[in-house]
């Protein structure tokens, strides 16, 4: 007997960073985007995992404009709604702005409720906001979440409060350590080929139509005795023909799939090229913060075409200036000799997407860094004593940092990158993005 998933809703007035919340927990980095018609309806809810335990998210969202009630009444409705569905709730409130009177409407609402409820609080970005968390001590809570929804910190504290109130997997795929990995591309480039071929049997109908196959599907794979979740998510469209039926909703569930994974295998065809619809697909992968390899499929076609290859990477080079990272592939999703590299690469991938740098080596190579090239300044004499930066790693999936500097204006955007760079080179970060934020010593 399989349980039901718990449902796990995300409350609070508006503004407070909720939706933030929801895409962070989801693995994205952004909203999932709302200018794609059919993903605004349902991006309320989604299926989350973690370590292992499944729940459903919901964020309660916007509120109705058009309505004719009042602001307090709409919260409470919205409230209501959540509370009434929800197995366990996530209050969410604003650390910034303290405690507001819609705040303890919403409080009042939870009076006498028999459900378990965490009382998160938002916008806490540095270690010095954490005084701000003190008003909210008022509400008699032993327990409040400080939280920076945008930047991933105390999610996982939050989350590893929430674990031991979900069941436990029924299948004991306790699947905590197999890599996500989505397959994306426009139509008929070959995904649902390539995902047959990694199977090593027929699994997903492949058609000549182009979006046979529609619904995202998951699958497990071994390979050297390592499991990989491998989702086959066609039905991407180019955005013109999305209507609102089936179509609009297959694309929720494209970037869904792209937020719920690890790592991105982006199909191209080798013999069509790069077009524009490919790099809307790979913004997307860019924008949801996934890890990405570049797949240039059907290469069997372009065989004994000695320059192609080079022709192809620069191009692909050209148009994807933003995801220089990731490796490219060129291979034949119909013969598996040529998909021979694959799995190894997913591995040194998906461990650049999850590594966390110790912060004594990170500072050991910041400081050499520094010495060599002074942080830009606006007046006076670069500074090279080492004292005035520091760099610590305060998310992973994917990596991101946070250098602390006396002055970050002076940071310009050629030095993050160039600190990006060399951070790359140092650590092997292969195929992820990393993000460097820069903040005030
Ligand atoms: P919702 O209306 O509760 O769903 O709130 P949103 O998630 O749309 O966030 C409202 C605003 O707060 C947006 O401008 C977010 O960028 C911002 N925000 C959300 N989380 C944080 C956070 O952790 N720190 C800061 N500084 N801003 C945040
Ligand atoms: P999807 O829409 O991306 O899932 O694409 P399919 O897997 O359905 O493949 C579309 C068509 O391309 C089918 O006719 C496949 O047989 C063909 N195809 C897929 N991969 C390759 C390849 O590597 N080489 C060649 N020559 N044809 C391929």
């Amino acid at each position: 007997m399989t349980l039901p998933v718990p449902t796990v809703a995300i409350i609070g007035r508006p503004n407070v960073g909720k939706s933030t919340l929801f895409n962070r927990i989801l693995g994205a980095r952004t909203a999932i985007v709302n200018d794609v018609p059919g993903v605004t309806r349902d991006r309320n809810y989604a299926d989350a995992t973690y370590r292992g335990r499944r729940f459903r998210l919901v964020d309660t969202g916007g509120l109705d404009p058009s309505a004719s009630e009042g602001m307090l009444a709409l919260i409470r409705r919205q409230s209501q709604i959540a509370i009434a569905e929800a197995d366990i709730l996530i209050l969410v409130m604003d650390g910034r702005a303290g405690l507001t009177p819609p705040d303890e409407e919403v409080v009042g609402l939870l009076r006498g409720l028999r459900k378990p409820v965490f009382f998160a609080i938002n916008k806490l970005d540095t270690p010095k906001s954490d005084p701000l968390i003190a008003d909210f001590y008022r509400l008699g809570q032993d327990r409040l979440y400080p939280l920076s929804a945008e930047h991933g910190l105390g999610v996982a504290e939050l989350l590893d409060a929430i674990v031991p109130l979900l069941p436990e997997s029924t299948d004991r795929d306790d699947d905590r350590e197999v890599p996500r990995v989505a397959i994306i591309g426009r139509p008929n480039v070959g995904k649902s080929t390539l995902v047959n071929t990694l199977l090593g049997q027929e699994r997903v109908l492949v058609s000549e139509v182009p979006g046979t196959t529609r619904d995202p599907i998951d699958s497990m794979v071994t390979y050297q005795n390592r499991r990989y979740l491998l989702t086959d998510t066609a039905g991407i469209r180019r955005r013109g023909r999305i209507d609102r039926g089936i179509e609009g909703y297959s694309v929720a569930r494209s970037l869904r799939a792209i937020g719920r994974s690890d790592l991105a295998i982006l199909l191209l065809d080798g013999v069509e090229g790069v077009t524009e619809q490919d790099t809307k697909i790979a913004g997307l992968v860019l924008r949801q913060g996934r890890a990405c390899i570049l797949l240039v499929n059907k290469w069997d076609l372009r065989e004994g075409d000695a320059r192609a290859r080079g022709e192809y990477e620069a191009d692909l080079r050209r148009r994807f200036p933003f995801l220089s990272w990731a490796p490219v592939l060129f291979a034949s999703a119909l013969k598996s000799d040529s998909l021979r590299e694959i799995f190894p690469l997913i591995d040194r991938v998906t461990a650049s997407f999850a590594a966390r740098v110790p912060t004594g080596s990170l500072n050991k190579f910041l400081q050499a860094l520094v010495q060599e090239h002074p942080l830009p300044v606006r007046k006076g004499k670069p500074s090279r004593t080492t004292k005035s930066v520091y760099m610590t790693q305060v998310a992973t999936k994917p990596p991101v940092f946070a250098l602390f500097v006396g002055q970050p204006e002076n940071v310009t955007p050629e030095y993050l990158r160039f600190l990006e760079n060399r951070l790359r080179e140092e650590y092997h970060f292969l195929g992820s993005p990393i993000r460097i934020l820069v903040r005030r010593k």
